[in-house]
């Protein structure tokens, strides 16, 4: 087991680096395995369009690969790296630096300056992150990933994208470089669009390094786990969770940085927040260690109508909405479209859903009825409504103006039921939908399907294989049961909620 830290353990859980020292048998999660094997397929990518000879005669090209990234034995590389620097080369991938205290595999050291006693190095990384995106009025500059080491960098109308990781990494080869005499000041990352590198000032990560480095020196690490975000997909959650439970650590029930006021002042543990009796947090810890989901406030209230539509989206990234589903009278509606998102399929798609919901409301105007829709948690449903009333109303009849969209969101006709179920429960476990409706003896016909399954889904339904259509068909029972869960959530709801303590 390797004592140098990598820039990966400067990220997150601190604990981890104590526990990958401590525990190096335990074997990475199959999703950490995937997340690598998708690392390692974009760096192969993105070496395959380094450049591989020069463009002319009067410029030296001299290119060195040591080897694939990460290095078998990364003491060994760093020495060949050192004797690749000392032949002038212009290209060198594969380079690894290391110290006593810790080291980067760099996929390509590019040459600067036209001679070898005038040059220096810039270190090139390949991150899966999208590390720039276009812009009207911002530069930075750029050179396509072909042309490394042989064109001038050009201002591109990108805006950067900072990922703390990639700046620990170009940190980290400069200052392997800045030591070296070679540090040219600069570093490249080539992230989700790999036909481009883009330059930054790497002298700019250098204070950052120096706090997480000095975070994990032996005597600032942590000496016991503290539960966070990252703890869900950890390999070390076995190793962590009794040693949690152990200390009735307060992380169990408000993990990160939620419990910091209350460790402030000297509340290490949930037990000790119940004694606190602090009133609502000692009443949600309580609730938390018994596992009761939900406590209301009083008397439930639920605003309702005569008729009732329950409506839920789905979109696909920030690419467009494709599916606008909807529940009346206990039959589901789906306006849905395979299509190319952006396109004149989703113009009428959404064109036909708006129509459809008109239509509902005005005919129970025009009955002397009351009319509402709901939805839960509606900010992903205004979204698309707004961006669809923006990019299809001019040109596709059906679609309504960004006025119309804005006067319906506004009405009272449009009711955010998560701002009901806000306003009547708090619970230990938070209020999504997914958390409420099982309190409500809503259970999801698909079991869990989250918002990442549903983005994969999508993509493979777009085919026209068997396969595809099977997405199709989950894609819509997903969504035909999210617009019946919210129906039970409020018809629970105007039944006063039965079986939930009150606060
Ligand atoms: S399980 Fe959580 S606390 Fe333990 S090492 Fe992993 S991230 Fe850190």
């Amino acid at each position: 087991m390797e004592k140098q830290v990598r820039a990966s353990d400067l990220v997150g859980c601190r604990y981890r680096l104590v526990q990958r020292r401590t525990h190096p048998e335990v074997p990475r999660t199959d999703a950490a395995q995937a997340r690598a094997a998708r690392y390692d397929a974009a760096r192969e990518a993105v070496w395959e369009k380094f450049p591989r000879k020069s463009d002319s005669r009067r410029r030296v090209f001299r290119r060195i690969d040591l080897g694939p990234l990460p290095a078998e034995d990364p003491w060994l590389r760093s020495l060949e790296t050192l004797e690749a620097l000392a032949t002038g080369a212009t290209h060198i991938t594969g380079a690894v630096f290391t110290n006593e205290k810790w080291l980067v595999g760099v996929d390509m050291l590019v040459r600067e300056g036209a001679s070898t006693s005038e040059s220096s190095y810039t270190p090139v990384m390949v991150s899966t992150h999208r590390v720039a995106r276009k812009h009207d009025s911002v530069k930075i500059l750029g050179v396509p990933t072909h042309r490394l080491g042989l064109s001038e960098p050009l201002e591109l109308g990108y805006k950067p994208r900072h990922h703390v990781l990639d700046g620990y990494h170009l940190a980290m080869a400069a200052r392997a470089l800045e030591d070296l005499g070679l540090n040219s000041g600069r570093g490249a990352l080539v992230g989700q669009d790999q036909s481009l590198a883009f330059y930054s000032d790497t002298a700019s990560y250098q204070p950052a390094l120096d706090a997480a480095l000095a975070a994990v020196e032996p005597a600032n690490l942590p000496t016991q786990p503290r539960r966070v975000k990252e703890c869900a997909s950890c390999r070390f959650w076995p190793l962590c969770e009794p040693e949690l439970k152990a200390m009735d650590d307060i992380s169990l029930f408000l993990p990160g940085d939620r419990a910091r006021a209350y460790r402030e002042d000297g509340i290490n543990t949930v037990q000790g927040l119940i004694d606190a009796s602090l009133g609502l947090p000692s009443r949600l810890a309580s609730a938390w260690r018994d596992g009761t989901v939900l406590l209301a406030h009083g008397d439930i209230t639920m605003p309702r109508a005569d008729v009732e539509i329950d409506v839920d989206m789905e979109a696909y990234m920030d690419q467009g909405a494709y599916l606008w589903g909807a529940w009346m009278d206990g039959t589901y509606y789906d306006f849905v479209t395979w299509e190319k998102l952006g396109s004149k399929a989703e113009a009428r798609n959404f064109a036909d859903f708006w129509t459809w919901l008109m239509e509902q409301r005005d005919e129970a105007h025009a009955a002397g009825k009351t009319f509402a829709a709901y939805c839960y948690s509606a900010h992903g449903e205004n979204h698309w409504m707004r961006m669809s009333a923006q990019r299809f109303h001019e040109h596709t009849p059906g679609v309504p103006s960004l006025e119309e969209v804005n006067a319906f969101i506004n009405s009272g006709e449009w009711v955010d039921m998560f701002v009901h179920v806000k306003k009547n429960f708090d619970g230990p476990y938070g209020l999504s939908l997914k958390t409420v409706a099982p309190q409500a003896g809503f259970n999801w016909e698909q079991g869990d399907f989250d918002g990442e399954e549903s983005v994969n889904a999508r993509r493979v339904a777009i085919g026209i294989d068997e396969t595809a259509m099977r997405a199709r068909e989950m894609l819509l029972t997903y969504n035909a049961d999210d617009v019946q869960a919210t129906l039970a959530v409020r018809e629970w709801m105007s039944d006063n909620a039965p079986g939930v303590p009150r606060l």
